[in-house]
C-alpha cells in the first residue's frame, strides 16, 4: 500500500496533532515569490508527466482532498496545481450542502460514487469530511439526515471517523493514492480576504453573508478540524496541514507534496514485452 512522504506539515498518525501549533505563515527564510512560482511550474510539469504514466499504467488512481475555511484558497490551489494536466485525466468534484436525494443515503454514498477512475487524478473540493466538520459545528443538520439510532454526539463522531478510515483504507487497498490537504489560513488573513472581496468589484460575487456566520464559529471549526485530522491521518491516507496565509508558498508546497508522493509509486509506462515488440516490428514494415 502507498505510504505518505514525510513533511513538516504531515499530520502525525498517533493523534498528537495540535492545530494551535501548526504554522499558518511560511517559515522564516522561505524563498521569494518568483522562486516559489518557478517551483510550482516545475511541479506542474512533473505532474503532467506523472499523470501520463498513471493513465498508461491504468492500475492506480489519485484522490486529492481539499478542506479549509472559506477564502483559504481551495479553488485557486486546485487550478494552480492541475493547470498543466490533460483535462481528460482529471476529475474535480465539489461537495456543497447535500441534496434531498443525497440525504436519502448514508453520508459516504455521494463521495463513493465520485471517486476517481483508474489512471485519473480526482480532486474533492470539500468532501466527506464536511460530515465531521460543518455538521459537527451545526449538529442541527443531523435532523435532515434521519439517522435511526440515537447515539450521543461523541459516539456519532467517533463512528464517523471509523467509517471514514475504513472507507479510505478500502480505497487505498484497491489502488487509490489518497492525499488530504487542510489549507490552514489564519482568522486575520481570512478577514483581509473577505474585505478584499467587498472592495474589489471583480471579487464581489465571491462574498456571501453566510461566510461571516461561519467565521463567527471559528473556534468550533478549529476544534472540529483538530479532532478530524487526528482521527483520520493515516500512512495510506495522510493529512497535510499547509500554511495558507501566503498563496504562492501554499501552492508550491501542495504541488511539491503531490509530486513527491505520486513519484514514490514508481509508475512507469507499461513494458509491452519482446513478443509484442517483434510483432510491432513486422507491422511497421507492412505500413505502406
Ligand atoms: P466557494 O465559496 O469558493 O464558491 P464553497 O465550497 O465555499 O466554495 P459554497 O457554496 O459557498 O461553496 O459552500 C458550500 C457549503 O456547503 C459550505 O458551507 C459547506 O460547509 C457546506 N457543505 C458541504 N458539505 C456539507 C454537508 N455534508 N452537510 C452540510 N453542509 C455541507
Ligand atoms: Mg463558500
Amino acid at each position: 500500500m502507498f505510504q505518505a512522504k514525510e513533511s513538516p506539515y504531515l499530520v502525525p498518525f498517533d493523534g498528537t496533532f495540535h492545530l494551535g501549533d501548526a504554522p499558518q505563515a511560511p517559515p522564516e527564510g522561505s524563498p521569494e515569490e518568483a522562486t516559489l512560482e518557478d517551483q510550482l511550474a516545475e511541479s506542474v510539469d512533473a505532474l503532467d508527466d506523472l499523470q501520463r504514466r498513471l493513465y498508461a499504467d491504468d492500475h492506480w488512481s489519485v484522490l486529492l482532498v481539499f478542506q479549509a475555511m472559506d477564502a483559504a484558497g481551495k479553488d485557486s490551489t486546485i487550478r494552480a496545481i492541475l493547470r498543466g494536466v490533460n483535462p481528460q485525466g482529471c476529475q474535480v468534484m465539489a461537495f456543497k450542502q447535500p441534496s434531498l436525494r443525497e440525504l436519502d443515503h448514508d453520508f459516504l454514498w455521494r463521495v463513493a460514487s465520485r471517486t476517481p477512475e483508474r489512471g485519473r487524478i480526482g480532486v474533492f473540493n470539500r468532501s466527506h469530511y464536511e460530515e465531521v466538520l460543518v455538521v459537527r459545528v451545526h449538529p442541527e443538520y443531523l435532523k435532515g439526515q434521519r439517522l435511526p439510532r440515537s447515539l450521543s454526539l461523541e459516539e456519532l463522531w467517533a463512528e464517523r471517523y471509523e467509517s471514514i478510515n475504513d472507507f479510505e483504507r478500502h480505497l487505498a487497498r484497491n489502488g487509490t493514492m489518497i492525499l488530504k490537504f487542510f489549507l490552514n489560513v489564519s482568522k486575520e488573513e481570512q478577514a483581509r480576504r473577505f474585505v478584499r472581496r467587498i472592495d474589489r468589484p471583480d471579487k464581489n460575487w465571491k462574498f456571501s453573508e453566510g461566510d461571516l456566520a461561519e467565521r463567527a464559529l471559528w473556534d468550533r471549526y478549529m476544534e472540529a478540524y483538530e479532532a478530524a485530522l487526528n482521527a483520520t491521518s493515516r500512512p495510506w491516507a495522510p493529512w497535510y496541514a499547509i500554511p495558507a496565509d501566503d498563496k504562492p508558498y501554499m501552492r508550491a508546497t501542495v504541488g511539491r507534496l503531490v509530486v513527491e508522493n505520486l513519484s514514490s509509486l514508481g509508475i512507469d509506462f507499461p513494458d509491452i514485452g519482446d513478443d509484442r515488440r517483434a510483432e510491432l516490428a513486422i507491422l511497421r514494415s507492412s505500413i505502406r
